[in-house]
This record gives structure tokens, C-alpha cells and sequence, in this order.
């Protein structure tokens, strides 16, 4: 979506019984790492008070945090009243960078970011899904390799900390695998994620783009505006659910968000790409709006006379 706002801070949420529960590594680093990159926390105190989580817990996943070269603690923060101002806690951008793929059918767009949330690079190389995951990634390898060795030319990371792929299709986001893709031959049970890993060792996440959007729409919007529901128009209608604590909510099978084929009533007339009839996507995608524009056009060119 192309709203832009002045205020660039992307606005964490959390869910603080969520972390209760799980109280180790992982989601508590993120989460600690979404409330500094936000600025809504620029303190321990402040980590403290947004998380709900005991100040000895915070200072232990913290500390992880600052051995790692992940967040700087200097300087200190103005604040009114007495008592000693706290340590300025930030991101080190410098401490990595991130590189993403959104691949679509006949292209994707590349990009790296540095752990401050700026984009370094980026660049959109034209390829076909449809010439199956070896060809693709290929391409994708290569141009990122490209991409990191100018970055690396400028003082920049030669390697990426993560990988994030989104793909035009149903994936397996624990497996790092397509399922089942309809526009993607060839690419069913693929180990996209393994084979990125294995090429640029570091982790890579694969989702669907629609998901990825989803998720990257959230973290842009105030706290207030979640559950959302994200919905892409294009060749297909695709969807992605994100929770009142800001999580992709995947659902039992990882389709949660994928409205494009439910059926729409009043529609049986129309037959979708997938066999079915009346799918919401047969009804009210692009290329469909397009046909039936198109066949009323023929109807009223048809007719006698002016109208
Ligand atoms: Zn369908």
C-alpha cells in the first residue's frame, strides 16, 4: 500500500501474556528489538514498563543483546524530574543487514536493509516462476550476491544476518517450502529456505508475499488499528490475518488469510483457474473485473443505436 506518513516509526505490539508464556530467546528479543527500533522504548525502564516483564528478566535478555553487537547502550536519555538520567538504549546498524526477495511471477524486487530498519540497496531483475526453482533462484542468488559485494565495496556487510523470501504462493513457513503453488510448476515441497541457507548461511524465512505484506503493513500502522485483515488485488486475490498482538495468523493449515478461493453466493455461473466455481477470485480479481468489463463492452457494441 502506498500511505505515507510523516511519522516513520513502525509502532510495535506486543503480547505480553504471549511472552509470559514463553518467556525465553527468541520472541522476547524481537519484541524487545521492535520497541527500541520503534523509539516508543529508549530505556531499560521503558522495556520495563512496555513489556509488563520483571526488570531482572528484561536485563537478561538485554545483556544476550548487547554481548551480541545487536543494541548499544551509551549516552543517556533527558528525562524531567530528579534522579539519575537512564543509558540511551539503540539498534547498532551496523551490526548486520537483512536481505529480502519479493518474488512475483515475471519479477522480483530485491533489497537490503541494515538493522536500523533503512534500506541499503535494492533492485527489481526480471525471471519466470514458471522455469521452476532452480532458474529462479539462481537468478536471485546472483543478484544478491551482486548487491552484497557493493555493499561490502562500501564498508557494508558481505553477508547477510537474514534472508526473508516472499513467494506469489501457499508456503510452509516451518519448512521454508511452497505448498502446492498454483502459478508455480515445478516448485511443490521445493527447500527454498534450505537452499538460500545453504548458499548464504544465515537464516532464511520464506511466507507468502501476501502474508509478508500483512505483517509489514501492521508494523507501520498505529497499535490501535489491529486485527487486520491485508488484501491483495492483482492476477489473483490473496489475504493475510495479523492478530490483536500483532502476529501472521497462519490457522491450522497456513491459509488462514487465503480468501481467494471462498466462494462468493450468486456467482455459479463463473469457473475459476482452480476448478472450481464462484471463487472470489473468479469474481473480483483484476484479470476478471477486466473479462467481464471487456464482454460488456462487446454486449453494448452489439446493440442498435446510440445510447
Ligand atoms: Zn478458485
Amino acid at each position: 500500500m502506498g500511505a505515507q506518513t510523516t511519522d516513520p516509526r513502525p509502532i510495535p505490539r506486543l503480547s505480553v501474556a504471549g511472552l509470559r508464556a514463553q518467556n525465553t530467546g527468541g520472541p522476547v528479543h524481537s519484541s524487545l528489538a521492535r520497541l527500541i527500533a520503534s523509539g516508543l522504548a529508549d530505556s531499560r525502564a521503558d522495556l520495563v514498563k512496555a513489556t509488563g516483564l520483571a526488570r531482572s528478566t528484561v536485563a537478561r535478555h538485554l545483556d544476550t543483546m548487547i554481548d551480541a553487537g545487536v543494541v548499544t547502550e551509551g549516552g543517556t536519555v533527558a528525562r524531567p524530574g530528579r534522579g539519575r538520567p537512564p543509558l540511551r538504549l539503540a539498534l547498532n546498524p551496523r551490526a548486520g543487514v537483512v536481505a529480502v526477495a519479493d518474488v512475483g511471477a515475471h519479477s522480483a524486487r530485491l533489497a537490503l536493509a541494515d538493522l536500523s530498519q533503512n534500506l541499503v540497496a535494492q533492485e527489481e531483475v526480471a525471471l519466470d516462476v514458471a522455469q521452476g526453482p532452480e532458474a529462479t533462484l539462481d537468478v536471485l542468488t546472483e543478484r544478491l550476491r551482486g548487491m552484497l559485494a557493493e555493499s561490502a565495496a562500501s564498508g557494508g556487510a558481505d553477508r547477510p544476518s537474514a534472508l526473508v523470501v516472499g513467494l506469489p504462493g501457499p508456503v510452509d513457513a516451518r519448512a521454508g517450502t511452497p505448498v502446492r503453488p498454483p502459478i508455480m510448476p515445478g516448485w511443490d515441497g521445493f527447500p527454498v529456505g534450505r537452499t538460500l541457507t545453504e548458499r548464504f548461511g544465515c537464516r532464511t524465512f520464506v511466507d507468502n508475499d501476501v502474508n509478508l505484506m500483512a505483517l509489514g503493513e501492521a508494523r507501520a500502522l498505529p497499535e490501535g488499528e489491529a486485527p487486520l485483515l491485508f488484501i491483495k488485488i492483482g492476477t489473483g486475490i490473496g489475504g493475510g490475518l495479523i492478530s490483536a498482538s500483532g502476529e501472521l495468523h497462519r490457522g491450522a493449515e497456513g491459509a488462514a488469510g487465503d480468501i481467494g478461493h471462498l466462494r462468493v453466493p450468486g456467482a455459479d455461473d463463473t469457473v475459476c483457474s482452480c476448478g472450481n466455481i464462484g471463487c472470489v477470485e473468479a469474481v473480483a480479481s483484476a484479470a476478471a473485473m477486466a473479462a467481464r468489463l471487456g464482454r460488456e463492452d462487446a454486449g453494448l457494441a452489439g446493440q442498435d443505436g446510440p445510447r
